[in-house]
């Protein structure tokens, strides 16, 4: 018996392993999948029938060849499900339906004014709904649920605590599994952003990265050895409260001095306010501050140089202590990018130590606004593709 099933489970390992390699070198023929994962070919010939039959592998016309017989070659069907991935922001919900390639077929983003959690959640659940419905017919259909959100998450899921949002103990995954009857997963909005810039954001991913989210609040999702690095319990990369300026100003957290509180789209807002910058009947936003910084508006650049150097000041700390190959900046002020490389730029090169500094690059998220929601695509279907090898 024992035997039996051990056979079995080697089959399905192996079976994920071409499923893998085709995914990765689509397209690609039996006999390059053969030698890629050293499985014989008449092994190889009847687990790709079996993906055939499972939606997983198509066949197109014949690929180049060395002569001979031209062979049939095999491609991922990322069409076979779909995923729905959230970027629950403080202020916006951004939610999209991807392929199983993580590329993005529809975006539904609505603002939220109050960020009491019984609203946030209607809306929530409303966009899902919406993105479940318009989702095209396909062998798996929609295969789950994945939402980023800034807050300590829990490894199970439970946000503990979201400052900037004022939800603490809240069980989002809980929630949403009482709504739909799909696996969900809820993750650190940095994490994600993260693993879907390593996944989808290089040719050639980094192995070691920092992604710094800069908007209302600051995280960083941590790519460490070309893995993504959670801590002990989920809780690594809360940069943002980090303290940069002793009996600073106070923070949300309770601490005083935190990096978010000189860095974040929340302080270029209050800084806005405070020096008069966007007048009564403008809308208080980060689109007005950069409209007015494109018609070369000088109190409102000023206002940006001053954020540039504190986010220097705090990527300067973290580039000392993990020694990245990249730094990237996402979320929110990603847009402001023009404006803040010169003085990020100039505040790392005057204060990284300088052996931190060769080879190191400091950009902006590959993926634009997505790259939360693509990370979040990324665990969904990883999570889906790993029971391939547990049914
Ligand atoms: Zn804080």
């Amino acid at each position: 018996m024992s035997r039996t099933w051990n056979q079995y489970v080697v089959k399905q390992e192996n079976k994920a392993l071409v499923l893998t390699t085709i995914i990765n070198h689509t397209p690609i023929s039996r006999a390059a999948v053969a030698q890629s994962t050293g499985l014989n070919k008449g092994t190889v010939s009847s687990l790709v029938s079996e993906l055939i039959d499972e939606a997983f592998v198509t066949e197109s016309g014949p690929g180049a060849s060395s002569g001979g017989r031209r062979p049939v070659m095999l491609l991922f069907n990322a069409k076979a499900g779909f995923t729905v991935s959230v970027d629950l922001g403080v202020g916006y919900i951004q939610a999209a339906l991807t392929d199983l390639n993580g590329e993005i077929v529809q975006v539904e983003k609505k603002q939220v004014k109050e960020s009491t959690f019984d609203l946030v959640f209607e809306t929530l659940v409303h966009l899902i709904e919406q993105l479940i419905k318009h989702a095209p017919v396909s062998r798996y259909g929609v295969i789950g649920i994945g939402v980023g959100v800034p807050a300590v998450v829990s490894h199970e899921g439970e946000i503990l605590l979201a400052p900037n949002l004022n939800w603490k103990n809240i069980q989002l995954k809980q929630a949403l599994e009482d709504v739909f009857d799909l696996p969900i997963l809820i993750e650190n909005e940095a994490n994600a952003g993260a693993y879907g810039e390593m996944r989808f954001g290089f040719k050639q991913p980094p192995k070691d990265m920092i992604y710094a989210s800069i908007g209302i609040g600051i995280g960083a999702g941590m790519i460490l050895d070309g893995k993504l690095y959670t801590g002990k319990s989920g809780f690594s990369g809360e940069i943002g409260h980090m303290t940069i300026v002793k009996d600073g100003t106070s923070c949300r957290c309770g601490n005083v001095g935190c990096f978010e509180r000189y860095a974040s789209e929340q302080v270029l807002l209050e800084h806005a306010v405070k020096r008069h910058l966007i007048k009564a009947n403008e809308d208080l936003s980060l689109d007005t501050l950069i409209k007015k910084a494109e018609a070369h508006d000088q109190e409102v650049l000023q206002l940006f140089e001053e954020v540039g150097e504190y986010i220097g000041i705090g990527l300067t700390n973290i580039i000392n202590i993990f020694n990245p190959e990249v730094v990237l900046i996402g979320n929110r002020l990603r847009d402001l990018q023009k404006w803040l490389i010169p003085p990020i730029e100039h505040y790392i090169h005057s204060r990284a130590i300088g052996f931190h500094q060769q080879d190191l690059t400091v950009d902006f998220a590959k993926l634009e606004n997505f790259s939360t929601v693509k990370g979040m695509a990324a665990f969904t279907i990883e999570r889906f593709l790993a029971q391939l090898k547990d049914i």
